[in-house]
């Protein structure tokens, strides 16, 4: 997966870095890891102590949740189904690739099979740069041609599999390294934003802050803004930083103001707490009540509690009733599409 990868800290240049830099040339990694990196580093871990065999893949498994550690064997178990009979190598001192000046750790290699495997946690996400970084340095390691990247999104119980030449694989991260170095590159406000070491001071996302702003003067056609699509674009893409910004500054002066601190127009309110019973006196009523209804009162329980639960409560050898989980309608929403700018 690449945590901690790269022959130097500080670069943004490393593996696990090439797609963000493909859309944002000027992207820099922040350094504190946020829980959702710490728990793809956790699943990474647990699923290379199971590939291995190792022991601590009993005390890895105790700080993970049931659904977790159902997605960990779903992932092992496509290695190995995938893999057949050929070695897989899972320690980290065989799966370190080297690609051009860079360095990276892939989760699993199949040298005999000519293919990779890198587990991924989370919303899928573009990975194509990465993977092209470790089949190009695995091709080199294992004089091949063409190398196959298996993605194991292991939240969704996803497979996404891309095949490089060697051409190929030079070609995409080449193209991604030039732009890194182009003295000319420009910062491209995008989803990694939000990840980016930059964000608060980016000079692009700044200009796009002040343009919004302005446009919210006295003056305003927003009519005609709505009426032009591509007024329309630029304005919900502008609006996003602005909203990105706007959180980030609540939660400095909510700090500011809970020390004794001023912030002009604004002041801290505590709203009543909501009236509840917890769930022992419901408890301790149920029988009275019928557990139908009460039941009903609370509502659909998420297929992952669920999952967790019946792994507490149930016998072992009791399999999980898949055809138990259902699945809501699918809901539409908006979100930005296009990461280049004009
Ligand atoms: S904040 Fe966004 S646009 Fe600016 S450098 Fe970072 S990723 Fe690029």
């Amino acid at each position: 997966m690449g945590q901690g990868e790269g022959g130097n800290a500080v670069s943004a240049l490393r593996p696990s870095n090439l797609p963000k830099l493909a859309v944002c040339p000027c992207y820099e990694s922040n350094p504190v890891a946020g829980p959702a990196a710490e728990r793809g580093t956790l699943l990474d871990t647990a699923f290379r102590a199971e590939l291995l065999g190792l022991e601590e893949r009993f005390v890895i498994a105790n700080k993970l949740t049931a659904d977790e550690i159902a997605a960990v064997s779903w992932s092992v178990s496509m290695v190995r189904a995938m893999s057949g009979r050929e070695r897989v190598l899972a320690r980290e001192d065989d799966c370190r690739v080297k690609i051009l000046n860079l360095t990276g750790t892939a989760d699993a290699i199949v040298p005999m099979k000519f293919t990779h495997f890198d587990l991924k946690t989370g919303a899928r996400r573009n990975y194509r740069e990465q993977m092209a970084a470790y089949a190009l340095g695995l091709m080199g390691a294992h004089f091949a041609s063409s190398w196959t990247a298996h993605l194991l999104f292991c939240d969704q119980r996803e497979i996404e599999t891309h095949k490089f030449t060697y051409e190929e694989a030079h070609a995409i991260v080449d193209q991604v390294v030039k732009s890194f170095h182009d003295p000319a590159k420009k910062p491209n406000p995008c989803e990694y934003c939000g990840w980016c070491a930059k964000a608060d001071t980016c000079p692009a996302r700044l200009a796009m802050v002040g343009e919004t702003l302005t446009v919210t003067e006295p003056g305003f056609d927003f009519d005609a803004l709505l009426a032009d699509p591509e007024k329309l674009g630029r304005f919900l893409a502008a609006s996003a930083v602005v909203e990105d910004f706007r959180e980030r500054a609540k939660k400095i002066a909510t700090e500011r103001l809970k020390t004794g601190g001023v912030v002009p127009g604004w002041k801290l309110v505590t709203r009543k707490g909501s009236e509840f019973v917890d769930c022992e006196t419901v408890g301790h009523h149920i029988q009275r009540m019928g557990f139908g209804p009460v039941l009903n009162a609370y509502g659909n329980l998420s297929a992952a509690k669920f999952r967790d639960l019946w792994s507490q409560r149930m016998p072992s050898e009791k399999p999980f009733p898949e055809e138990a989980v259902k699945h809501a309608a699918p809901s539409t929403y908006l979100k930005q599409s296009k990461t280049k700018p004009n």
